[in-house]
């Protein structure tokens, strides 16, 4: 028996299983040069494999995002051209042509520090080497050779398209040479409960193929060929530490009481789904769809590219609910390729629904891609910065006149799905139980609310001493909204960054609250209060603090009541 002690693991758990390594180099490089008549043979043998991938990377687009950045680069006619040309002019073999390609590729992007376009060097290398694998004719899945059901994958490196072929309910861990947290096969591990160690270096000698090992990440060590007892006893260390986690993420998210508390995340991006997957998050409350149009820098993507972006969170979320907002673009998130005219106060202008209603086709397109990756997972659809009811239903009927034309076209989607409102608007507040009637939920963005009912500016330093959301103001409003919510029958959430304000949240839950939607690394100290507050004490205190006329009042009393 061995052991290997480790610092740090890039996914927590146990996991114990047979070695299996992943050679570096599984096709090797058949360098040679040809013939004149052989040129049309290797062309052909070349553009065979570049369709072969190209079908097989299409597959895995749903999987992971990055199979998309792999589509383009395997499309770009650089890489192409570059192999047709090493082939006609310079007499290589196919293999070798794109061996030279793909070095000279990677050479590029090798004096660069920029952390983004690292990655990408690494994404060409993962092409070229699954285009040598078609030319090859050989089978990519790394596991091909063992039958054995519980297996620790050890290797130098994976490449996203190695992991992405991996049966993952035979893999019980990663252990890596090099890599680090944010690898791919880090957040792939993180995201199915694999444990994983990356970055290991050279202590990966120690491991030889077939070993026993043992993974345990909970106390950072390898053990590899352990006796039957030590085999025994990280056995059950393990049946205990699932099962504790379960418990405890059940546990975390109840006051002191049992009441139990929905936390869901805020989101912009996958890798966010996939942190508050990690973390136990109910669902993602708020997905802020206006984010994947600002990385833009040309046009609006298109339904395709909106369908495949959502399809995918809404598969990372699985049956955990996923509130797309529809994009709120607009005041402080513009996007460069849309609001050419200048506005002189972009706040209270074209922004959010209003804007979304003035561009009927763009909205529709972004409707119709929501819609349809509904068919994946458990979308609901929210409208920001309503300040009408005609405007609901306007955004509404669009909705509705999309799925008709889905309907037509054959084309799948969730017939149930629900629509709601998020009210950030004074309007909102006070038209909230007439909204009700046509909303599904609610979701109060305490953000904007604070920002338009106290009339100052979120981002501007000179006036945030003013910005806060304890004003009476507000917090009548926000009571006003939940019993709006609750006589109409409609469940109502917080997406606001109030809903995590460790002195707020008891508050907003003697209100009636019981969801909340919060930034994922808000979760211990919400956690952490919820434990410790009874739900049914919060109610008794809040008509008394519903009258306090000043901020200062309001602070104390809560000081002293919460
Ligand atoms: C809000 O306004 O409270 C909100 C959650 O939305 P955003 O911060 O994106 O405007
Ligand atoms: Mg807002």
């Amino acid at each position: 028996m061995l052991k290997i002690k480790l610092n740090l693991a890039a996914s927590i758990g146990i996991g114990l299983g047979t070695a299996y390594l992943v050679k570096q180099k599984t096709v090797a490089i058949d360098k040679a040069l040809i013939t004149g008549q052989q040129k049309k043979e290797e062309s052909d043998r070349f553009l065979k494999a570049l369709k072969n991938a190209g079908e097989a990377i299409k597959n895995l687009v749903e999987l992971d995002q990055i199979f998309s950045a792999h589509l383009e680069i395997l499309n770009d006619d650089i890489l192409k051209d570059s192999v047709l040309s090493k082939i006609n002019k310079e007499n290589k073999n196919a293999e070798y042509a794109l061996y030279e390609t793909c070095s000279e590729l990677v050479r590029m992007f090798d004096s660069i520090e920029d952390e983004y376009l690292k990655e990408r060097k690494a994404d060409i290398k993962d092409v070229c080497e699954r285009i040598i694998h078609a030319l090859s004719n050989k089978n990519y899945d790394l596991l091909q050779n063992s039958r054995d059901d519980n297996i620790i994958v050890v290797a130098d490196e994976l490449s996203p398209s190695q992991v992405a072929v991996l049966d993952l309910n035979r893999v019980k861990g990663f252990i890596t040479r090099t890599g680090g947290i944010t690898s791919h096969v880090s957040i792939i591990a993180r995201n199915n409960n694999i444990p994983a160690f990356v970055g290991l270096g050279d202590k990966l000698e120690k491991i030889k193929p077939g070993d026993f090992l043992i993974l345990d990440s909970i106390d950072n060590e390898i053990i590899i060929n352990p006796s039957h007892t030590v085999i025994n006893s990280f056995k059950n260390k393990a049946k205990k530490y699932y099962k504790d986690t379960e418990a405890q993420k059940n546990y975390l998210s109840q006051t002191a009481d049992g009441k139990k508390i929905i936390i869901c995340a805020n989101a912009e991006s996958h890798e966010e789904i996939k942190l508050a997957n990690q973390k136990g998050f109910d669902g993602i409350g708020l997905f802020r769809s206006e984010f994947f149009f600002m990385q833009r820098e040309d046009t609006f993507p298109d339904e395709e590219e909106q369908f495949n972006f959502y399809r995918e969170a809404a598969i990372l979320c699985n049956t955990r609910k996923l509130v797309i907002r529809t994009f709120d673009i607009g005041g402080d998130k513009p996007v460069s390729y849309l609001l050419n005219q200048k506005e002189s106060n972009p706040f209270m202008g074209l922004r959010g629904i209003r804007l979304s209603l003035s561009l009927k086709k763009v909205f529709k397109t972004h409707l119709r891609a929501i819609l349809r990756a509904s068919a994946f997972g458990n979308i609901k659809i929210m409208f920001p910065m309503i300040v009408s009811l005609e405007e609901f239903i306007a955004a509404n009927q669009m909705v509705h006149a999309c799925m008709e034309e889905l309907t037509n076209e054959n084309i799948p989607y969730d017939k149930n799905i629900e629509t709601g409102a998020m009210i950030e608007t004074p309007a909102a507040v006070m038209i909230a139980e007439d909204l009700a009637k046509e909303a599904a939920f609610f979701s109060i963005g305490t953000n904007d609310l604070t920002q338009y009912m106290l009339a100052v500016d979120r981002g501007n330093p000179l006036v945030s001493h003013i910005c806060d959301t304890f004003h009476p103001a507000l917090l009548r409003s926000i009571k006003k909204v939940i019993d709006a919510a609750k006589n109409n029958g409609i469940n109502v959430s917080m997406c606001g960054e109030f809903a995590s304000n460790i002195k707020a949240l008891p508050v907003l839950l003697g209100m009636g609250l019981t969801e909340i939607s919060i930034g994922v690394n808000e979760i211990n100290a919400v956690t952490n209060m919820l434990s410790s507050k009874k739900y049914y004490e919060l109610e008794k205190n809040i008509d008394e603090l519903l009258k306090k006329s000043t901020i200062g009042e309001i602070k104390d009393f809560i000081n002293l009541m919460y």
